[in-house]
């Protein structure tokens, strides 16, 4: 018998063999490892009940006492980091040392919140009038709602919950039912840290599940990470029932590298931007825009670079051989990306690193994926325009940087954009001009670590607040102004004596 994931709802632990439940994958070798649980309305009910019952007590406890919790979260965090990691690998597919990064981007989520009570300081403003004085409040909201996609099992989630919960919040979070078990590890972990029952809550499940949320009278704001269409959907449908929302959409990133650039530094980060992770990241950097001579002088290094990544298991740790790259998340989603790379071929790309054909000797089931670079792309071939979401990467080709940037800002995207340059003039006339919420001046991959915000642009991200640093510490807050007047000179006898 498969395990079945449990929910976790008011302190317990608890299965529901009786609901449909989806197969958890591990893509290494195509077996299925467990059964995530279809919960719904019943489910959601039961953790959002718990959730707000649990509010009151955790708003009034100290800042400094929620923060210590997270001080052991940290320290549990690392105590069991092999353990987090071989959980991510095996559900997931990453390697290992991709594993690690992941739980440690989410760690560093941690140490911010644990921060907290300076993040929670006010403003004031003594004798805003004379005799009156004016402060500011920053309270959190009720029960918050984090659901996340299945591409870093442990980073977003922690992208979510410490801060919430650290800022006085009740959580539910409802993770991708295609990678549930690193959220249960996350989840046991927080309980031994000592969080009370109810505080913390996880429901499993899909798209049921997730209306059950955003519907809920006592549910007060929804964090979400997925591709764009589910984003603007969790935006409309969130907001339109009075929560406050920010949702994370998909990408397709642009690196321009120039003629002047670093050729073995601009290969090395492109073949680490657009196939690190088996390419299934928002900030992939999935299209080279070589201007100018930079095309011939960077593709033989590139496709040597794509040819040597080694694809393997990634379900054995070490001291078992690691590979470079491992698995796609599912046979569904390698299949996707396999069109994707024949459209182009028929529309006139030319596949000059060829991954189609990966193999892995132990593992003949596994959803596998070799490096794949397709040269010659045009801005109006579907591969050009949409999210691929695997170790595939375009190389488009520009006469000039004006013309890169016009490329890059005709993306309907906005997540990520850089450049590979020694020239200062061109690197500032980029970051000035480029229509991307992150951007990276010789740095393949400008994904923002904690104390600064996630900052997509356009069908990136819907909402006004985004995910992590100050910008999260107000979207998880509300704020009230105090003001203040203190009347009668009968207790002038006290400091006059
Ligand atoms: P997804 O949109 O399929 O799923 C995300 C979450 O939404 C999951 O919890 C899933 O259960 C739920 N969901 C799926 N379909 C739903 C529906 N019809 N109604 C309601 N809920 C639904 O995304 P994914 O495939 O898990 O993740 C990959 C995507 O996430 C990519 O597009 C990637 O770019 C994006 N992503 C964005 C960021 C960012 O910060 N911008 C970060 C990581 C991933």
């Amino acid at each position: 018998m498969l395990p079945l994931v449990p929910h976790y709802l008011a302190g317990e632990w608890r299965t529901s063999p009786e609901l449909a439940s989806t197969p958890v994958f591990n893509p290494s070798t195509g077996d299925v490892i467990a059964q995530c649980p279809a919960g719904g309305a019943a489910e959601v009910d039961a953790a959002v009940a718990a959730a707000q019952a649990a509010f009151p007590a955790w708003r009034e406890t100290p800042a400094v006492e929620r923060a210590r919790v997270f001080f052991r979260y940290r320290q549990l965090i690392e105590q069991n980091f092999d353990r987090l990691c071989a959980t991510v690998s095996r559900e997931h597919g990453k390697t290992l040392s991709e594993a690690r990064g992941d739980v440690h981007r989410g760690l560093e989520n941690v140490e911010y919140a644990c921060g907290v009570p300076t993040l929670l300081f006010g403003d004031t403003l003594e004798n805003l009038a004379r005799g009156v004085d004016c402060e500011t409040l920053n309270q959190p909201l009720g029960v918050c709602v984090g659901i996340t996609p299945f591409n870093f099992p442990a980073m977003v989630p922690m992208w979510m919950f410490p801060l919430a919960l650290a800022c006085g919040n009740t959580f539910v979070l409802k993770p991708s039912e295609k990678v549930p078990l690193t959220a249960v590890l996350l989840g046991e972990l927080l309980e031994q840290a000592g969080l009370p029952k109810g505080v913390f809550n996880i429901v499993h499940g899909g798209r049921p599940a997730v209306d059950a949320l955003l519907t809920h009278p006592q549910v007060r704001a929804v964090s979400f990470v997925g591709s764009t269409p589910i984003a603007k959907y969790i935006y409309e449908t969130g907001t339109r029932h009075g929560k406050r929302v920010q949702a994370n959409g998909g990408a397709k990133n642009y690196i321009v590298i120039m003629p002047d650039a670093d050729i073995p530094k601009s290969v090395e980060a492109l073949a680490t931007a657009a196939f690190g992770c088996a390419g299934e990241r928002c900030m992939a950097g999935s299209t080279a825009l070589t201007v100018g001579p930079a095309a011939e002088r960077l593709l033989p290094d590139l496709v040597a670079a794509a040819r040597a990544i080694r694809v393997g298991r990634t379900d054995r740790p070490a001291p078992a051989p690691q590979p470079d790259m491992g698995p796609l998340i599912s046979a569904p989603h390698r299949e996707r990306v396999l069109g994707l790379v024949a459209s182009g071929e028929a529309e006139g790309a030319k596949v000059v690193a060829d991954g189609r054909n990966a193999r892995v000797a132990d593992a003949p089931h596994g959803f596998y994926l070799g490096a794949t670079v397709v040269d010659g792309v045009r801005a109006d071939m579907t591969l050009a325009r949409e999210e691929v979401f695997g170790p595939v990467l375009n190389v488009m080709r520009m006469d000039d940087l004006d013309a890169a940037i016009a490329q890059a800002n005709a993306s309907a995207f906005g997540n990520g954009a850089a450049i590979f340059t020694q020239s200062g003039r061109a690197a500032r006339e980029f970051k000035h001009r480029v229509k991307a919420g992150m951007v990276g001046i010789n740095v393949g991959v400008p994904a923002t670590m904690a104390m600064f915000p996630f900052t997509g642009w356009d069908d990136s991200f819907y909402g006004d607040l985004h995910i992590q640093g100050r910008a999260a510490v107000q979207f998880y807050t509300q704020q009230n102004v105090v003001t203040t007047r203190w009347f009668g000179g009968d207790v002038g006898d006290v400091w006059k004596k």
